[in-house]
């Protein structure tokens, strides 16, 4: 492996590591050497993820956080300290879809509940992370926003918002933060199929992928390599990036 991509002695937290996108970021973290500490609502999934990366031959441990709560995240994030010494890398991936409702029919709770888990839980977490960072002169924070960060999709007005906001927030963190020698750059993934959602996509895999230049939907592997070089030292002068994964989506 080149040097520059190799991430052995650091510790990434991947939140919402469990499952999905994130399970994958944390596996490849992993590949590339990296301990991993992974949080979600759900203990058992993070466990469960947790016994297999071990098998990779890194450390990693599970830990219960709604990243929404402040009191939560400050304990995960103490709690990992504690654990393994360091926090060199964040990756932000906890998020829900939202609401899937026209606009006028979207609650506040709807509305409150997206912006939460997707916006607010970014911020508390990089926040609580950031502090530690600074005190140790390094670190790399990926956020993983969506193309929905730039599309308004249909029936995605509080998704799409906290995705938008997730852009800008990455930008304003990226600005303060870089004195401090912390990189913070976002992901943008378009379709992205997961075990957990292999069935649904896979039933709007043929209609979505005709949206999609390269034909087909992506796949967590492929978030999870841009991840993996955003974690690295490769990129040390990307600051406030937004790299769009998208299959071309973004260019009609
Ligand atoms: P999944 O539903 O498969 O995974 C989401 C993960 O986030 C779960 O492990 C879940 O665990 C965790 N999570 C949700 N809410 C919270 C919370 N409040 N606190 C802590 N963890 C939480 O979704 P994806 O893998 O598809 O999505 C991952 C990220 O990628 C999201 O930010 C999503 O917006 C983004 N994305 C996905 C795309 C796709 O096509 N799949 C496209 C563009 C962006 P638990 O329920 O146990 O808390």
């Amino acid at each position: 492996m080149n040097a520059a991509f190799n991430l052995s002695g650091k510790l990434a937290i991947v939140t919402g590591g469990g499952s999905g996108i994130g399970l994958g970021i944390a596996r490849a973290l992993a590949k590339a050497g990296a301990d991993i500490a992974l949080c979600g609502r759900r203990l058992s999934v993070c466990e469960t993820a947790c016994a297999e990366i071990r098998q990779t031959g890194v450390a990693a441990e599970a830990f219960r956080c709604d990243v929404s709560q402040q009191n939560e995240v400050e304990a995960m994030v103490a709690a990992v300290i504690e654990r393994f010494g360091r926090i060199d890398i964040l990756v932000n991936n906890a998020g829900i879809a939202g609401a899937a409702q026209p606009f006028l029919d979207i609650t506040l709770e709807q509305w409150r509940q997206t912006i939460d888990i997707n916006l607010t839980g970014m911020f508390l977490c990089s926040q609580a992370v950031g502090r530690h960072m600074v005190r140790e002169g390094h670190g790399k924070i990926i956020n993983v926003a969506s193309v929905g960060s730039f599309l308004p999709l249909p029936c995605s007005a509080d998704y799409s918002a906290s995705k938008g906001g997730v852009m800008m927030l990455t930008r304003a963190m990226a600005l303060e933060l870089i004195r401090h020698n912390i990189q913070v750059n976002a992901v943008c993934p378009g379709y992205i199929t997961t075990e957990l959602k292999q069935d649904t996509i896979e039933r709007v895999a043929e209609k979505a992928a005709r949206k999609v230049p390269a034909g087909r939907i992506g796949r967590s592997e492929e978030v999870a390599g841009v991840v993996v070089f955003l974690a690295s030292s490769a990129s040390d002068y990307m600051v406030g990036s937004s790299v769009v994964i998208d299959g071309g989506i973004m260019l009609k």
